[in-house]
């Protein structure tokens, strides 16, 4: 199936309730596609986003390292010197029972953990050691809110070393802080070995850590929207030629045809400006050429055109006069007039179709509308070619009237183009019937002339408004046929402000439909009749 159209294509109507949706999106694309400086200064920021991010974070593991480093070597330096300080204290003592080694360990360890809370220390533990003493046993000085934190690989690792530390996490409320806890063994006086816990945390350094970082992301959000801006005024400073060019180029599709960039320097833009005026200057003479050439062609036309019907106008009267008398002429000579008879109508039909055409070239066809009842002027098309439509056997079958169908046309303009519509679909019907259609809408009315014949390929259906074009020039037909008729309806439509359109499949025959806006100089926005078959 295929079907064109000509005139003012009309914006059909109703919309679909996406395209809402739709429009808000591509208007929003527009806006950001619409501006190169703006794409590119968004895609900077982006990229310088990623860097920073990237920055900060390298920027803090360093830190972090470097901060966690510094102050694991002062803890391990404090931690030695309050296990030595532990250990001396409980080799000097002269405890000996149980319950004295007991409290000089409490003793010792709660002066150790009060002196060591200067040195961020939170914690001391002593815990027994798998080669402590079953004998001689003492209490673990424990704290149950940390024994948690000290795992089983440091305590394992203390059997055989001393100084080990560990990183850990240490409960702060809902948070955790980093901490680190360091251990070693201790010689408890008769009790045997014990392992010795100091717990310290790192919150001050955590604190310091947190700090940097935001003074990094927050620093970093000014530098940002300036990086944008800045790369959105260079950018769109630097696009300021091609912008020229833009607009240059519009107003050179828009027809003015003298418009050219200024051009200054010689870099890449320079460049493109000249090459730019180039293109036009040589745009503008082949334009130029083109369109003499074809004033030229048009007033030759029309100009041969008039010529021809002075002696047009005597070879009809001599025509008509022979053929009036051929009754009498010999077979052969009787033959003759006929055919010239014919002939002469033909060219006569020709000619002024041609002069009809070059009338609209010249833009001097004359458009006065007035009302007109579309119906009646189809009907009256339709019984003026009755005799023709009897001739070729044709049944025209007109619809029924639609109410309100007056129209502000050029009346006889309209009549042409049913006229031509209706002939033509009589001409390839093949006996077929034809159906003429008026029907009414809102704001136009419409007319459609369906035959069931020959029907149309897809390629005449998209040249059949061209002039001269005719499928088969072979084909013998009994009117005219100088493939003038649907180009000049065509004009005639558009004239109106109107819109044909064309359908035809070989073997289905043919449909046209000529709509006309019920506001004379109004555009096309609905279409009481549609063209292609399944919808007639
Ligand atoms: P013509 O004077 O040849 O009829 P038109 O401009 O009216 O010139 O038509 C151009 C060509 O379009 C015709 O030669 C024919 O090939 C094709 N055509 C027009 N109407 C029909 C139709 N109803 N069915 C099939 N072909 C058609």
């Amino acid at each position: 199936m295929s079907d064109t159209q000509a005139g003012d294509a009309g914006a059909k109507t109703g919309a679909h309730p996406l395209e809402g949706d739709q429009t808000s999106r591509r208007r929003m694309w527009e806006f950001l596609g619409g501006s190169l400086s703006l794409r590119i200064a968004v895609t900077l920021s982006l990229v310088l986003t990623v860097i920073l991010l990237v920055f900060i974070f390298f920027a803090t593991n360093v830190l972090r390292s470097d901060l966690f480093s510094t102050r694991r070597d002062m803890i391990l330096a404090d931690a030695a010197v309050r296990f030595s300080q532990v250990q001396n204290t409980l080799d000097q003592s002269t405890a000996v029972t149980t319950d004295q080694v007991q409290d000089a360990v409490t003793q010792t360890l709660t002066a150790i953990r009060e002196s060591a809370a200067g040195a961020g220390a939170v914690e001391v533990l002593l815990l027994r050691s798998p080669d402590s003493s079953e004998a001689f046993r003492i209490n673990e000085y424990v704290n149950p809110e940390y024994i948690s934190v000290i795992g089983g690989g440091i305590r394992d690792e203390l059997a055989h070393d001393v100084g080990l530390w560990q990183s850990v996490a240490l409960a702060n409320g809902a948070d955790t802080i980093p901490g680190i806890v360091v251990g070693a063994l201790i010689d408890v006086p008769s009790a045997g070995p014990y392992e010795m816990f100091v717990v310290y945390s790192l919150e001050q350094e955590q604190s310091t850590l947190n700090s940097i970082i935001q003074v990094f992301t927050v620093g970093s959000v000014p530098v940002l929207l300036l990086m944008g801006l800045v790369s959105f005024v260079l950018v769109y400073r630097l696009l300021s030629p091609v912008r020229a060019a833009a607009g240059a180029a519009r107003s050179l599709a828009a027809g003015n045809l003298s418009s050219r960039l200024r051009v200054s320097g010689r870099d890449e833009m320079a460049q493109l400006g000249a090459t730019f005026n180039d293109m036009a200057e040589s745009l503008q003479s082949k334009i130029t050429d083109y369109d003499s050439l074809s004033k030229l062609q048009q007033s030759f036309v029309s100009d041969v055109s008039h010529e021809l019907r002075t002696p047009m106008t005597t070879i009809r009267m001599a025509d008509e006069v022979i053929f009036d008398d051929r009754d009498a002429l010999p077979p052969a000579s009787k033959r003759s007039a006929e055919l010239l008879h014919v002939e002469v109508a033909r060219f006569e039909q020709m000619l002024a179709d041609l002069l009809e055409i070059s009338r609209y070239d010249a833009q001097s066809a004359q458009f006065d509308p007035e009302s007109a009842d579309i119906y009646s002027l189809v009907e009256k098309v339709v019984s003026a070619n009755a005799e023709l439509a009897d001739h070729l056997g044709v049944d025209v079958q007109l619809g029924p009237r639609p109410e309100r169908c007056s129209v502000p046309v050029d009346a006889i303009r309209i009549e042409r183009v049913v006229r031509n519509l209706l002939v033509n679909a009589c001409e390839y019907s093949e006996g077929m019937p034809v159906r003429v259609t008026v029907a009414a809408g809102k704001t136009s009315v419409a007319i459609r002339v369906r035959d069931y014949g020959v029907g149309m390929e897809p390629d005449t259906v998209r040249r059949v408004f061209d002039r001269f074009y005719r499928a088969n020039p072979a084909r013998t037909r009994s009117t005219g046929g100088t493939g003038l008729g649907l180009a000049i309806s065509k004009e005639d439509v558009t004239l109106h402000n109107g819109v044909i359109n064309a359908w035809g499949e070989p073997g289905r025959g043919s449909s046209f439909v000529v709509t006309l806006p019920r506001v004379a100089g109004s555009a096309v926005t609905e279409f009481p009749l549609i063209v292609w078959e399944g919808h007639a």
